[in-house]
């Protein structure tokens, strides 16, 4: 058998000799925990509702990769929009940057799916099937588990899968709408075999993560919870314990005796016990920590029974903790809103001048200009793309140029939703008039549309100088 190395450096979800240790958190009940089961419920449910939701009769939130469409809450975008999924992600990747220096990991224990499913849907599963946390360590203990505990076991794993299934769906309905999703099921993967692989992707995924790796994704996988040592700074929110007030640890009956003597943690580890990635927040700060609240909750309660004042274990910054002066806001913060600004300025910039169609002026292929006698002539396509949900129909009107003139041959183009369609357009030039090359312009609008959301497009034109 293979010899494993001591594990000097541990995280609460190993053992010293470097093996797994399966955490069953202790159910903890307190006012933290009722606020995130509320939030875990209110998100579970605005999650499944989305791609239900319909703003101006389109989804709320629908990315349809395979038709290139994309709806998000009003907004329709296609592959011509990358910028703008640009501005979208990087400004969510900064809030949480911001947030994350003024309040540590609160995304992590209070909104990260990670948290909300693993909480919220499959460790109640289990509880309900296999019951406390302290029955299921022993259940773990038994080497010779009856056979009631191994059926108990597989119905856990059933319901275990079926959630993982129902969750990969709702992902899914995020990339295919669900009324389609749901014509497709009861015909069978054959009808739909690209949604059926993903959606059984995901279900494969969300089974092995929730069921199996847990707390593992947090601490291995989440890039995020890596980067926590660079984002927070000794002014950052977080779960911490007050060792100036708990240490020396003691017997509340040592306390009774001479008050002086401990401190006020009385070492009853429900803190410890109740900590979903197995770590002791009495040991400071700890990249494993991902700032669930629960250890506060179990504290409170403690010292709730002991009649202390609650808070031995608190959110509070670092200096907080050790009773040195809290600021909010700071260098650091500061910096990041600064940031944030310019990213929102640009963001809105490249919003506001988003048009809700494309146009552009190609050159077609062949000779660059064709003389027929005095006459020149370039050749363009028009490539025009709705990026609307509905049929919109394009006007195109040249702009007068002195000796210039242009052939359109359709002024007026009618495009269905999130198509697109080249129109041919001709220059034509006296040989000398303009001398050389020279720019053609051409105006776009939407039918309907206000004057002001005219596009002017340049076709660069080719002459000879005389
Ligand atoms: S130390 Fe406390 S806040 Fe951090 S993960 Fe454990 S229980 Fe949650
Ligand atoms: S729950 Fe509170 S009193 Fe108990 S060990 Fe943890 S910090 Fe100490």
């Amino acid at each position: 058998m293979a010899r494993r190395l001591p594990v000097l450096e541990t995280s609460g979800a190993l053992r010293h000799d470097g093996s797994r240790r399966v955490i069953h958190p202790a159910d903890v009940h307190g006012r933290f925990n009722t606020a995130r089961k509320a939030l875990f419920y209110a998100l579970v449910a605005f999650m499944l509702s989305l791609p239900w939701i319909k703003i101006n009769g389109n989804p709320a939130v629908l990315l349809d990769i395979a038709a290139r469409r994309f709806f998000i809450f009003g907004g329709t975008f296609n592959a011509q929009d990358g910028a703008m999924l640009f501005f979208v992600l990087i400004s969510i990747a900064w809030t949480l940057v911001t947030v994350t220096a003024l309040a540590g990991r609160m995304w992590c224990g209070w909104t990260c799916p990670q948290t909300v499913f693993l909480e919220g849907l499959f460790r109640p599963i289990e509880r309900l099937v296999l019951g406390s946390a302290a029955k299921r360590l022993a259940q773990d203990a038994d080497p010779n588990p009856p056979v009631m505990l191994t059926v108990k076991r597989v119905i856990v794993h059933i319901l275990w899968f079926i959630a993982a299934a129902f969750v990969a769906h709702a992902v899914v309905s995020f990339f295919v709408p669900p009324t389609q999703l749901a014509r497709f099921i009861p015909r069978g993967p054959s009808s739909a075999p690209t949604t059926f692989l993903w959606s059984a992707g995901f279900t494969g995924v969300i089974y092995f993560n929730f069921a199996w790796f847990r707390e593992q994704t947090c601490l291995i996988v989440c890039p995020y919870g890596r980067l926590q040592s660079v984002l927070t700074d000794k002014d950052s929110l977080t779960v911490g314990y007050d060792a100036k007030r708990g240490e020396p640890r003691g017997k509340a009956t040592d306390k009774q005796k001479n008050p002086t003597a401990v401190g006020d943690c009385v070492d009853c580890k429900r803190c410890v016990v109740v900590c979903p990635t197995g770590i002791d927040i009495r040991n400071g700060a700890q990249f494993d920590c991902i700032g669930c609240t629960a250890c506060i909750d179990a504290c409170d309660e403690v010292m709730d029974k002991l009649e202390r004042p609650r808070g031995l274990v608190r959110y509070d910054s670092l200096h907080g903790l050790t009773g040195e002066k809290k600021r909010i806001l700071r260098g650091r913060v500061f910096f990041y809103l600064a940031i944030g600004l310019v990213l929102a300025t640009a963001g809105s910039i490249a919003f506001r001048n988003r048009k809700d169609f494309a146009a552009n002026v190609l050159r077609v292929q062949g000779p660059p200009y064709t003389l027929e006698g005095t006459t020149v002539r370039n050749a363009f396509e028009l490539h025009l793309v709705n990026k609307r949900a509905e049929t919109a129909v394009y006007l195109v009107e040249p702009i007068e140029k002195p000796g210039v003139r242009f052939v359109v041959p359709l002024t007026r183009v009618s495009l269905a939703a999130f198509a697109d369609a080249r129109a041919p357009v001709f220059v034509i030039s006296t040989r000398g008039n303009p001398a050389g090359d020279f720019a053609a312009q051409l105006r776009v609008r939407r039918e309907g549309a206000p004057e002001k959301e005219t596009l002017t497009v340049t076709a660069p034109c080719l002459a000879p100088m005389r």
